[in-house]
């Protein structure tokens, strides 16, 4: 099995186009006869459903939810960055590309990342055509603000809806098509395996959760755009139904998965209150341009924060960060909040937060301009905590948050499966080891409108597929093995829920590869989680049957899959010997606590492999092509802490072969299928393009 680069090369600026021109095109009339399926219907996938159909394919939408609208796209907050430059304060492209770049740690795909920057105007124009509402100064222009990692305002926003508004443009576009007849959308269905006929995706089995019917959807191409998996630590402030269950049930069919270590905290959410808390709420990071993050000077401070007079005070972001100021990149502002409450310093019962104090900024735009910026998160805060964060400095935390790891793609966002295509968050391209604020929304929607829509011509242009039967042989191998995994969920009738399973996940998890990693930890943490999975499936409690509406079913086949998406996430995470972005391992860091890169030895994707793609032989693969780039320099940048290193933008791919002990869902489903010390058989077998 072979990595495919498609990447152009040569002069980064021109690869997109270049790439573009050489792209076989399919022509109108044989668009009509194509027909895609596309999984997940938030920014990602409506945008790319709506396009696709657009360009005359025949394309079925599916999602579990029971509108487009509800996708947990809808939560975002913040914004979306795009290089106008519309505040002349010095941006362009190649500002947005380095910004990024240095932003994930130089972990990222550069020639991705400098195709998004330039799609990023793209995306503002057509939103605006659709009627977003984005945000305006009074004589009329879109307005921006700022993010984390930038020393320029980029973001536009619609107050703090900027996902829920970016949304409906998107679904009306879709429903626009969906009307026409272009696409049919399938509510409340959940794709449960990918179907691979001919070593090509071909489709995929989906349950309808309201009559727990199976069924099979074939198509000529399979686009999954089904978000990130920061549910596998239980608390996250993704929306309680995302999962990894889509891209996990396609690695297992062979799709590879990169950098499933590569999580980001988000440092303003609000702290966990206890045990029985079922999710985290974040508070946007636009709160840091007027915000001030503070924790009392002195350890075990408990007063009330107006009773700490300024002196006592330790404004430790704009201490330890003076060119960012609260606007340093995520990663380093969570670990900044983690080392400052380690140190007993957290603020508000059990020193678990830290303060975002709006005072200066109330005294110096008043409280009718803030209210006007951020009015919907301050409502959403005093509803849940009961002050007015505009009198009561608001106490933060960091939590789980965004997925930079996901599905490998190629430039051509295809998988390692022929005929999968991987949009949004779903895939790992383009954020490195940290991704920037408000730059989610703005790789799912450049994916969706502007990249896939092209790409995906280039492989049906050329693909010979003969027609698949529904009835044909892989596809009753692969309903049967859904159903047998259904029926054993049922069957097990133990003590536990699944959502227990969950919680303690989540907690191995947080302890071992959250915010810092360490070699003991994460060992241990290997042996915890298959345990725990083991466990899972000698007593997990599923009530109820199939054949009907069934959410604790549902839930427990996604924790099923988290289970084995954990343990994935922590050997990734003891491979990297480093520390890099958001991937924090202590045996790695500097005198002063800052971040260790290994440039030397992990500039590169850990690209892993499931057990189904060795080779006949039973042997490791060993071929490795690299998304690599020529846009390397060896100067000094300077710029942030970690850029006071030699840039090194180049960047190589890894083979890790491994052979996780996930249960045989065609027989009992039990995790001692396979022997756990089969993991231990990673391995580098192949480098390229150094
Ligand atoms: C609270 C919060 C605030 C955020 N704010 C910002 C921000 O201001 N700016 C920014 O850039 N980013 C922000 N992000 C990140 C951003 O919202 C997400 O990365 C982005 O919306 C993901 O979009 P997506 O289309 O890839 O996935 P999603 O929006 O998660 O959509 C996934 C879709 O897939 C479907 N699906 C999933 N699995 C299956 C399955 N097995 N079968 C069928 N359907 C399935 C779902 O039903 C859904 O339709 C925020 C994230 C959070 C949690």
């Amino acid at each position: 099995m072979t990595l495919r680069d498609v990447d152009p090369g040569g002069s980064i600026a021109s690869r997109w186009e270049r790439r573009r021109a050489e792209l076989e095109l399919v022509g109108p009339v044989r668009r009509r006869r194509h027909h895609v399926l596309v999984v997940g219907a938030g920014l990602a996938g409506a945008s790319a459903a709506a396009t696709l159909s657009e360009l005359g394919y025949r394309v079925r939408c599916l999602t579990f939810h029971d509108s487009p609208r509800r996708a947990h796209s809808v939560a975002a907050q913040g914004g979306i960055n795009a290089a106008k430059n519309y505040q002349n304060d010095g941006d362009s492209i190649e500002r947005l590309f380095h910004d990024t770049l240095e932003g994930g740690d130089f972990r990222s795909r550069e020639s991705n990342v400098y195709r998004l920057a330039e799609q990023s105007a793209c995306i503002i124009d057509h939103a605006v055509a659709q009627g977003v509402p984005f945000a305006r100064e009074y004589g009329g222009h879109l307005a921006n603000r700022s993010f984390g990692g930038a020393l320029v305002s980029r973001t536009f926003y619609a107050r703090g809806q900027t996902g829920q508004q970016l949304l409906l443009g998107a679904y009306q576009a879709l429903a626009k098509e969906a009307a026409a007849g272009g696409v049919t959308l399938l509510a409340r269905r959940e794709m449960l395996d990918l179907l691979v006929v001919d070593g090509r995706a071909r489709g995929v089995i989906a349950r309808d959760l309201v009559s727990g019917a199976l069924e099979v959807h074939v198509a000529d191409a399979v686009v999954l755009a089904t978000g990130g998996y920061a549910n596998v630590y239980f608390l996250s402030t993704n929306a309680k139904a995302s999962n990894a269950t889509a891209i996990w049930r396609a690695h297992r069919r062979g799709a590879a998965f990169a950098n499933p270590c590569f999580v980001q905290f988000h440092p303003t959410c609000l702290p966990a209150a206890g045990e029985h808390q079922a999710k985290l709420t974040l508070m946007s990071e636009s709160l840091r341009n007027d915000g001030r993050v503070w924790v009392p000077l002195r350890p075990g401070d408990d007063r009330r924060p107006d009773a700490i007079p300024e002196a006592e005070r330790d404004y430790f972001l704009e201490r330890q960060y003076p060119r960012y100021g609260n606007l340093v990149p995520r990663d380093l502002a969570s670990r900044a909040a983690k080392a400052v409450c380690d140190g007993g310093r957290g603020a508000g019962p059990g020193g678990r937060g830290v303060y975002l104090d709006l005072a200066e900024a109330t005294q110096r735009v008043g409280a009718g301009m803030l209210r006007e910026r951020y009015g919907n998160l301050f409502d959403m805060y005093e509803h849940i905590t009961g002050d007015d964060p505009l009198r009561v400095p608001m106490r933060l935390a960091p939590a789980a948050h965004y997925t930079m790891g996901g599905l490998w793609v190629d430039y051509d966002l295809m998988s390692t499966i022929p005929g999968l295509f991987v949009v949004g968050e779903a895939n790992f391209s383009d954020q490195g080891a940290n991704r920037l604020g408000a730059s989610a929304l703005m790789q799912g929607l450049a994916d969706g409108y502007f990249i896939l829509p092209y790409t995906i011509g280039d492989y049906l242009a050329d693909a010979r597929l003969a027609p698949v039967a529904e009835d044909g042989a892989e596809t009753r191998a692969a309903l049967a093995e859904v159903r047998a995994r259904l029926e054993t969920l049922l069957a097990l009738q133990g003590r536990r829920t699944a959502s227990d399973f969950h919680r303690a996940l989540g907690r191995v998890l947080w302890d071992a590869c959250g915010l810092e990693r360490s070699r003991e930890g994460l060992a241990k943490a290997i042996d915890e989680v298959a345990a725990l999975r083991e466990s899972f499936w000698e007593d997990v409690t599923v009530p109820g049957g199939t054949g009907e509406l069934n959410q604790e079913l549902e839930r427990a086949g996604r924790v099923a899959d988290f289970l084995e998406v954990g343990e994935l996430m922590c050997r990734d995470a003891l491979a990297r010997e480093e520390s890099c972005g958001s991937h924090f391992r202590v045996e790695h860091q500097r005198e002063d606590g800052e971040a260790r890169r290994d440039d030397a030895g992990f500039a590169h994707v850990a690209v892993w492999m499931p057990p189904k793609s060795r080779s006949a032989s039973g042997a490791s693969a060993t071929h490795a092509i690299g998304a690599a780039s020529s846009a390397t320099s060896s100067t000094t940048c300077g710029r942030t802490p970690r850029c006071s290193r030699p840039w090194i933008a180049s960047m190589k791919v890894w083979w890790h072969q491994v052979s996780p002990p996930w249960p045989s869902t065609a027989t009992a489903g039990r995790a001692s299928a396979e022997p756990a010390a089969s993991w231990s058989t990673v391995a580098r077998t192949g480098r390229c393009r150094e």
